[in-house]
């Protein structure tokens, strides 16, 4: 039976937590938002954690709002340093590890991911670490300050970030990646080699097709058998769902948490927005997650809208950027297992790289070119049909595209 909302409770402060939060209000919820995190800090961006965080000691943490307005200027309740650990979806009581009750009409799951551990380093004599929030981001900045020798293993977003960052302060850096090549996952092979390029060229080494397989005092021993010398090991090898509450209401959570397109799950009243999200993606022709900033921010908008009553449902063709040296790489849709095109002189290092399922743009790449990748986004999501010819091109504005709609 439908029911009145008056209270929502988010588990989850970080980017889709508060963007969701801020959004009931911007849309006139005048009901109680309570928003429990398991962090000490309200919600904030993770993207400069592996960036500028890490390059300019004087980088604030970017917080989404200055801690006291969520109470002041929202009214909104945020509890920091409670894990959300239990929640009775019939009686719509969420509970925490330290015993706090918190009633809802809605929930709004917000647990994003957690790094994927590498066990063969779990026990070793050795610093280990991971990347995902600010106490991480100021430990290695701490290690990088004093020019060491850094392993990373992992050679995906998150180790070549900190590898720039490593490599730029000195460090002796050693890049760890099973695969044959860089950014295996959602990057095509030409950019792969380009970012290698950038990499070596600041002194980075890189080992392929092998992990790690232990770890002594000040070394790493590899598959292979090798052992490599490390100050500091950074772990970067992906990230699992955070789905322990979503488990304990008994929804489905095989590969994230299932969301319809207006972020509902399978419990009516229960909602999930964010990284932990698995969504249906045009592009990709499959359910993902999205493990990127603006999905978390413009999902969450989206869901707190439908959360009370609105229906808006959330198709937004994925999109992320990495910044890397002298590179700004963005990626929309899905770059995997289609054609490619290739727009602009990848010698010049300004280009980008579109991808087609027939005559449909599925993903675009972009090096350095944020304009085109600004087009490229609209061409996606109005699921426009340039030729061929055009989008080789360069001379060809893409804002034509749109106009022919
Ligand atoms: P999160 O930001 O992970 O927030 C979830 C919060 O919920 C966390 O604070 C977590 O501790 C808390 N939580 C989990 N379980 C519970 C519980 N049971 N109870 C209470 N609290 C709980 N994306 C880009 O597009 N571009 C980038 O350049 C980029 N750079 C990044 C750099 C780094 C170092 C990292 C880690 C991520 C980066 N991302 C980037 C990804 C982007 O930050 C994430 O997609 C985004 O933060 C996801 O938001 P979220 O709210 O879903 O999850
Ligand atoms: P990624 O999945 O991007 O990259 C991990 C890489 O490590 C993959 O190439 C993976 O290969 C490889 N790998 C996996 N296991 C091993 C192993 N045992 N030994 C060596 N290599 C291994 O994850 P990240 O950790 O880089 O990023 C984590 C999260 O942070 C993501 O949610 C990401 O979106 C976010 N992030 C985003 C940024 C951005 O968008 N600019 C920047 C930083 C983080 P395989 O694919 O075969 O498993």
């Amino acid at each position: 039976m439908a029911h009145t909302i008056e209270s929502v409770v988010i588990a989850g402060a970080g980017q889709a937590g508060g963007r969701a939060a801020e959004a009931l209000r911007a849309r006139g919820f005048r009901g109680s938002v309570t928003m429990i995190g398991d962090e000490p800090h309200p919600p904030y961006e993770r993207p400069q954690l592996s960036k500028a965080l890490l390059q300019s000691p004087e980088t604030p943490i970017a917080y989404i709002k200055p801690a006291r307005d969520w109470d002041e200027a929202l009214g909104v309740r945020l509890v920091t340093g409670a894990a959300a650990v239990d929640c009775d979806a019939d009686r719509r009581i969420l509970t925490t590890a330290d015993g706090g009750a918190f009633p809802f009409d809605r929930l709004l799951l917000a647990t994003g991911t957690r790094p994927r551990r590498l066990a063969a380093l779990d026990d070793a004599p050795l610093e280990v670490q991971y990347l995902r929030n600010v106490e991480d981001a100021f430990r290695f900045r701490r290690h990088i300050g004093a020019r060491s020798r850094i392993v990373i293993i992992g050679g995906g977003v998150i180790g070549l970030e900190a590898a720039c960052a490593a490599a730029k302060s000195g460090c002796r850096v050693t890049v760890i990646e099973s695969e044959a090549r860089l950014l295996a996952r959602a990057f095509p092979g030409l950019i792969s080699d380009l970012v290698a390029e950038r990499h070596r060229n600041h002194g980075v080494e890189f080992i392929f097709g092998t992990t790690v397989s232990g770890g002594g005092s000040g070394s790493v021993r590899l598959s292979n058998g090798e052992a490599i010398a490390a100050d500091l090991v950074l772990v970067g090898i992906g990230v699992a769902p955070s789905t322990g509450l979503a488990e304990r209401i008994k929804l489905p959570t095989t590969g994230g948490i299932a969301v319809d397109a207006c972020g509902r799950t399978a419990a009516p009243d229960i909602f999930c927005a964010g990284d932990a999200a698995l969504q249906w993606s045009r592009c990709h022709g499959r359910a993902i997650r999205v493990e990127t900033w603006a999905n978390a921010q413009n999902q969450a908008i989206a869901v707190a809208a439908n959360m009370i009553g609105e229906v808006k449902e959330y198709n937004d063709a994925p999109w992320f950027w990495t910044d890397q040296y002298d590179l700004n790489i963005q990626v929309a849709g899905d770059m995997c297992d289609a054609e490619q095109i290739v727009r602009g002189d990848p010698s010049r290092a300004k280009f980008s790289i579109v991808a087609m399922h027939g005559s449909e743009v599925v993903g675009a790449l972009s090096v350095n070119a944020a304009k085109d990748m600004a087009m490229f986004r609209r061409i996606i999501a109005m699921n426009a049909r340039p030729s061929r010819a055009d989008l080789e091109s360069p001379s060809y504005d893409l804002r034509a595209a749109l106009k022919s709609q």
